[in-house]
């Protein structure tokens, strides 16, 4: 953890931070909405001139080549999945073969939780937490419905006394012998608490239950290990910190143990590549992670994706993660220091140790909604989660510490001058 004496509260430190920051100048290869501080790019990574350049090249071969793009591009379009699996692997722990790009986050959790989730008699229940995002339990109950189990009773959750945070320990003692999956996000999206995904992986080995992850709020903010973690499976979304662009497609990940086992949601992309163009009736799964792919690729959008990955590898996963963890860890030195007595009142949410934290901060506030608006007026878009949650993430790509500072001033500022009661109580459709 980044001891508080490290920071100080002066501009002139902010300014020497980023002088010292390694990661500087990665900074004007992205596209940043001009006069904003953007502080969103845990819902929406900005664009970079590499992701920008890997859409126009692949728009050219479509242009020259027809479908002749398929085998003839330059990274052909019949394997690109694949290809950007593997440029994804090692970023995750995983070897080249055991990820791919395909799909969408919720196509991917019905794939492979239909996959793994096998009742057994009494072992038949899925354990998740009760705090993940929605659309993942939506799937999860659908999966339960579809193999006779009632969602009611069959979906268990690890309790959480603030509803915010969850103890592993806890989802651990709820891993008894009626579980017949455990099904855990990797970051909590709304306060942005890591969980201690080896241990848990572990706990879940012990029992011999299958373990999936969503790492859609770690990938791309820092190293995993799912190999040596022995997860069995894992998806994640590329539009957050892997900055792939708006609904690019996911990752899936399946650990090689498995390529044997037949994909419970099949489509001819997932078939053996060499006969995919034979057309037989019956099916055949390639036997590696592209096995688990169902449809034709959206190429113009899975492009962003390598060229989004093609940064990040270019930073280096490991300092991504130091000045993310520097990033988060200066704005919560500033927030306690000068926002936390009242009348400002911001409770962080996020654990302050730094292996419990993922790339975003999440406070809680009383009129936390208006608060945003006004951030956004001043240029600075942050977003919201009810109830009173703010979520702020400084990316290490592109976010500055001299725009942590600002933003810390700006909500001093709005809570003197009371800015938020000029904004509406009523959120936007997105927010
Ligand atoms: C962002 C996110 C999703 C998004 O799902 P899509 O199918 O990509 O719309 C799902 N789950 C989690 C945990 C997420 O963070």
């Amino acid at each position: 953890m980044t001891k508080s004496s490290d920071f100080e509260p002066g501009e002139t430190f902010a300014r020497e931070l980023d002088r010292q920051d390694p990661l500087r100048d990665f900074r004007k290869e992205f596209y940043r909405p001009a006069g904003r501080i953007y502080l969103d790019g845990n819902s929406l990574g900005l664009l970079s001139n590499s992701a920008r350049g890997s859409v126009l090249k692949v728009l050219g071969e479509w242009e020259k080549l027809g479908i002749g793009g398929w085998l003839q591009g330059e990274w052909p379009w019949f394997t690109f999945s694949e290809k950007t699996g593997g440029l994804m692997a090692p970023l995750m722990g995983a070897k080249p073969d055991e990820v791919v790009c395909t799909g969408a986050t919720t196509v991917n959790i019905h794939s492979l939780v239909s996959t793994f989730y096998r009742p057994n008699g009494r072992r038949k229940k899925i354990l998740a937490d009760p705090l993940n995002f929605p659309t993942d339990l939506y799937a999860l109950r659908d999966q339960l419905r579809l193999k006779g189990g009632d969602p009611g009773e069959d979906l268990i959750f690890s309790p959480s006394a603030d509803g915010l945070l969850l103890e592993e320990e806890e989802i651990a003692r709820a891993m008894d012998d009626t579980v017949a999956l455990v099904f855990l996000p990797s970051v909590l999206y709304r306060s942005g608490q890591l969980l201690d995904m080896a241990y848990l992986a572990r706990e879940a080995r012990k029992r011999d239950i299958p373990i999936g992850f969503d790492c859609s709020h770690s990938a791309g903010v820092l190293r995993h290990h799912l190999d040596e973690w022995e997860v069995d499976f894992a998806l994640w979304c590329s539009y957050k910190h892997l900055n792939g662009g708006p609904g690019s497609p996911a990752f899936l990940y399946v650990n090689r143990r498995h390529f044997n086992r037949s994909p419970a949601i099949t489509g001819w992309f997932g078939y053996r590549k060499e006969r995919q163009f034979d057309l037989l009736p019956d099916f055949d799964h390639q036997r590696n992670a592209g096995g688990w792919q169902i449809s034709t690729p959206g190429m113009l959008s899975m492009a962003a994706v390598r060229g989004a990955l093609e940064v990040i590898r270019r930073a280096g996963i490991d300092e991504i993660r130091k000045k993310s963890l520097r990033l988060t860890g200066y704005l919560i030195y500033l927030i306690r220091l000068l926002l936390s007595p009242p009348p400002y009142s911001f409770q962080i949410v996020t654990p302050p140790e730094a292996e419990r934290r993922g790339g975003h901060v999440a406070l809680l506030r009383e009129e936390g909604l208006r608060i945003c608006s006004a951030l956004k007026h001043r240029g600075i878009i942050p977003d919201y989660r009810p109830e009173n949650l703010i979520r702020l993430a400084p990316v290490a790509l592109y976010n500055s510490y001299h725009e942590v500072w600002r933003t810390v001033q700006a909500l001093r500022e709005i809570v003197d001058r009371r800015e938020y009661l000029e904004h509406s109580t009523k959120r936007q459709p997105v927010s």
